[in-house]
């Protein structure tokens, strides 16, 4: 097994990628501190794990708040000792329009969540992966964080400081042996069959991951957990700051 005993925190885990990944973890040997706002989501990929014969305890909180994100990573040292995996998943997509349109309140939220969440949630555990001087930390980034999408301006930006973010903390921690990577998704599966389609038929804007569909097929969150994993795990031991896409071909 490729995580057997390591300890990893996902957030964003009670749906898409972030459960996916989760259960896969586990399954591998991982023992899971599962994330999320959503109580109920959360809870269910909690049951998900044991059903599988899994361990794993959920946490709620919101990613964007600094109290929330120290008492999980505290939960995690008190339960578990030590944190081996960060998957910082949780995201927010924003409601599409042209960059002239979009609301002030708008770019504040998704970019406290997609951007300061990413951020704090690096600084306290990268604080406990310095001190046992050892860690994976894989950020969730997008297609729109290497090149624009249309109607999509602040998302983009948000994904871009992902990825600017990611670089900069594999480079400041390259020498503790810490290793932090992003993901590049295209399209997926579950993200798309809830909020993201709705906004289709509000918006009348079909964005290029469903008009491109190079593979005839959006991605199944478990092909995202596999990389998610893959990063996670001791075999990617010479990977740093790399941006992974995993996108179906849509940059191509
Ligand atoms: P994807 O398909 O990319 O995985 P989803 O929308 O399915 O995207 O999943 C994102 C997850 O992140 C959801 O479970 C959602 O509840 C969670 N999430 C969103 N905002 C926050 C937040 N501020 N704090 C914690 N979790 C959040």
């Amino acid at each position: 097994m490729e995580l057997q005993d390591k300890i990893a925190i996902v957030t964003g885990a009670g749906s898409g990628i972030g459960r996916a990944s989760s259960l896969l973890m586990a399954k591998q040997g991982a023992k899971v501190v599962l994330v999320d706002f959503n109580q109920t989501t959360g809870e269910e990929t909690l049951q998900l794990i044991k059903e599988q014969g899994g361990e794993a305890i959920f946490v709620q909180a919101d990613v964007s708040n600094s109290k929330d994100v120290q008492n999980y990573v505290q939960t995690a040292v008190d339960t578990f000792g030590r944190i081996d995996v960060f998957f910082n998943n949780a995201g927010v997509i924003q409601k599409f329009a042209p960059l002239a349109e979009v609301e002030d309140a708008e770019f504040d939220r998704i970019m406290s969540v997609n951007v300061k969440g990413v951020f704090l949630g690096m600084k306290y555990v990268l604080k406990v992966m310095e001190n046992q001087g050892s860690g994976s930390i894989i950020n969730t980034a997008s297609t729109a964080g290497i090149r624009s999408e249309h109607s999509a301006s602040i998302y983009s930006a948000s994904k871009h400081a992902v990825v600017g973010l990611t670089k900069a903390a594999a480079l400041e921690y390259v020498k503790k042996g810490i290793r932090v990577n992003a993901i590049c998704p295209g399209g997926v599966k579950t993200a798309l069959t809830s909020s993201v389609e709705r906004m289709f038929t509000e918006t009348g804007y079909v964005p290029e991951e469903v008009s491109v569909m190079r593979m005839g097929r959006y991605a199944e969150p478990n092909e995202l957990a596999e990389m998610v994993v893959f990063l996670s795990s001791d075999k990617a031991s010479y990977m740093t700051g790399s941006v992974v896409v995993v996108d179906g071909g849509l940059t191509l």
